[in-house]
C-alpha cells in the first residue's frame, strides 16, 4: 500500500510503499482510510522538533471504513466497550487522534487521552492514518461508528442524529478526529471552570459554590450585570483556534451568558478567515455580544477598554509557543483562567513564580480526550455546517483534497502557512 512517511532528521516526507498492516492484537481492528488530514501539530515531528529519529507513517487525523477485526470482537462480547459487540467489517468509523482502551479507570473518569494503554497515532509508537490502511489497537474503545450512531450519547434526536450522519461529507465528519473536539475541549475548560463562578452565578466568592446561603444575609453589595459579562481572548487562529472560537461562541449563546470575544493572531491571513467564518455563522451561534478580530497589541488595547484595565476573564492558548503563553499572561486578568491546547514543547513556561503568585491566575494545559469530547464536538459539527461543511470556500476550515502525490509539497506550503488545512485522498 501507499503511505506518507516521515524520514530524519527533518522535512523529509516521502510517499512509500509498505505493507499493509494486519491484526496483531485480538483488540485491534484495520482501517482503510478514506480520508486523512494534515494538522498543525504534525509539523513538531516534520520540523525535526519531536526528538524523534524513527521513520514512521504520518497522521492522526483519519476516517474510513472497518475492513478486518481482531478475534476479540463478536455479538456476545459483555463487560466490554460497546464497540467490541457492535463493530463490523463495513462500517464507517472515526478515530480520535490517540488509541485509548475505554475500559480503564482514567478513561471512565473521561481522561481519554492519557489512557496509560494509549498512543499517538502518526508518531515512532505507532503508525498513523496518512495511508491506504491504518492498524487501530484498542478500536474497541478508540474508534467511533458512524454506521451505529446507537453507540454514543447525545442531545440531538434520533433524526437530527440520522440526519447529520447522512448529510455531512467526510471531509467534515474527518474534524472529528482531532480539530473540533480540541476546540471544544478548550471553551468548555474555560466555561466550566470554578473561577468563572462568581460570573455565571452572580453571587460573590466563595457564595457562588454555596447556593443555599443568602448572600443579602452576609450584607454584600451584590454583582452588577457589568460584573458578570465574561471577556475572552483565544490566541491563535488556526484551525483549532478558530474551532474554539466557534465553539465558545455557541456555547456562550446556548447558555445565554453575556461575553465580549477577541479572536487574535499574527498573521493578516489568519484573521482573514477567522472573519469569514463568524460572518459566515448565523444569529443563533453567534448572539449579540461584541466580537473583534485583532492582532496581539490591539487585541490588549481593546480588552484595557473593555474592562478599564482589568483583563479578560479567560484566555484560551491555542499555538503552542512561550510568546503566546507570555500574551496569555498579559491578556488574563487577576483571578483568571488560561486553558491551553497548544502542543509545546520548549523546556520551561515563561513565567515566574512572583509573576504567578500576583494574578493568582489558574491554567489547564494539555492534549484534548478527543474521544471523551467526540459527542459535544458531533452536535457541534452538525449545528455548525455554515462554517464546517464545505472545502475551499473563503469560511472553509479545509482548503483542499489532494492526492498523496502531493504530499511533500502539502507540507512543505503547510508548514510555511501558504495553505489552511490540507486533506490526503489516499485513493486518487
Ligand atoms: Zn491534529
Ligand atoms: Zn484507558
Amino acid at each position: 500500500m501507499q503511505a506518507i512517511r516521515w524520514h530524519p532528521p527533518a522535512y523529509d516526507i516521502r510517499v512509500e510503499t509498505v505493507p499493509i498492516p494486519e491484526i496483531q492484537d485480538p483488540d485491534d481492528a484495520i482501517v482503510k482510510v478514506k480520508l486523512a488530514a494534515l494538522c498543525g501539530s504534525d509539523l513538531h515531528i516534520y520540523r525535526g522538533h519531536g526528538g524523534v529519529d524513527k521513520v514512521h507513517t504520518c497522521g492522526h487525523e483519519f476516517i474510513g471504513e472497518v475492513v478486518s477485526l481482531g478475534s476479540n470482537y463478536g455479538a456476545n462480547v459483555q463487560g466490554r466497550p460497546k464497540l467490541y459487540s457492535s463493530l463490523k467489517v463495513g462500517d464507517k468509523v472515526v478515530s480520535p487522534f490517540t488509541v485509548n482502551c475505554g475500559e480503564c479507570h482514567v478513561c471512565r473518569l473521561g481522561y481519554t487521552g492519557r489512557c496509560p494503554s494509549g498512543a499517538l497515532f502518526g508518531s515512532p509508537a505507532l503508525d498513523g492514518g496518512q495511508a491506504q490502511y491504518v492498524r487501530v489497537p484498542k478500536a474497541g474503545g478508540t474508534l467511533f461508528n458512524l454506521s451505529n450512531p446507537d453507540t454514543w450519547p447525545t442531545t440531538l434526536s434520533e433524526q437530527e442524529k440520522q440526519k447529520g450522519l447522512t448529510a455531512i461529507a467526510d471531509s467534515s465528519l474527518l474534524m472529528l478526529a482531532d480539530i473540533l473536539p480540541t476546540g471544544v475541549f478548550a471553551a468548555t475548560q474555560a466555561l466550566n471552570h470554578p473561577k468563572l463562578q462568581p460570573m455565571l452565578t452572580g453571587r460573590p466568592w466563595p457564595l457562588c459554590f454555596s447556593p443555599e446561603v443568602n448572600p443579602e444575609a452576609q450584607n454584600e453589595p451584590g454583582l452588577t450585570l457589568e460584573d458578570r459579562v465574561l471577556t475572552v481572548a483565544v490566541i491563535g487562529l488556526g484551525p483549532v483556534g478558530i474551532c474554539a472560537t466557534v465553539s465558545l461562541l455557541d456555547e456562550l449563546v446556548t447558555r445565554k451568558l453575556p461575553f465580549r470575544v477577541v479572536a487574535i493572531d499574527l498573521l493578516e491571513k489568519r484573521r482573514e478567515k477567522m472573519k469569514a467564518v463568524y460572518d459566515a455563522i448565523d444569529k443563533s451561534g453567534k448572539g449579540n455580544g461584541e466580537f473583534a478580530v485583532l492582532a496581539t497589541d490591539e487585541a490588549k488595547d481593546l480588552v484595557n477598554k473593555w474592562t478599564g484595565g482589568i483583563g479578560c476573564t479567560a484566555v484560551l492558548e491555542v499555538v503552542g509557543h512561550p510568546s503566546a503563553l507570555t500574551s496569555a499572561y498579559d491578556l488574563v486578568r487577576a483571578f483568571g483562567v488560561v486553558v491551553s491546547v497548544g502542543v509545546h514543547g520548549a523546556p520551561v513556561v515563561p513565567y515566574t513564580g512572583r509573576q504567578l503568585y500576583n494574578k493568582n491566575v489558574s491554567f489547564d494545559f494539555g492534549r484534548c480526550p478527543a474521544r471523551a469530547m467526540f459527542p459535544p464536538a458531533f452536535e457541534l459539527l452538525v449545528k455548525r455546517q455554515d462554517v464546517f461543511g464545505k472545502v475551499g470556500d473563503p469560511a472553509s476550515l479545509v482548503d483542499r483534497v489532494v492526492s498523496f502525490k502531493e504530499a511533500p509539497e502539502s507540507y512543505r506550503a503547510f508548514d510555511k502557512g501558504e495553505v489552511g488545512k490540507v486533506i490526503f485522498n489516499p485513493w486518487e
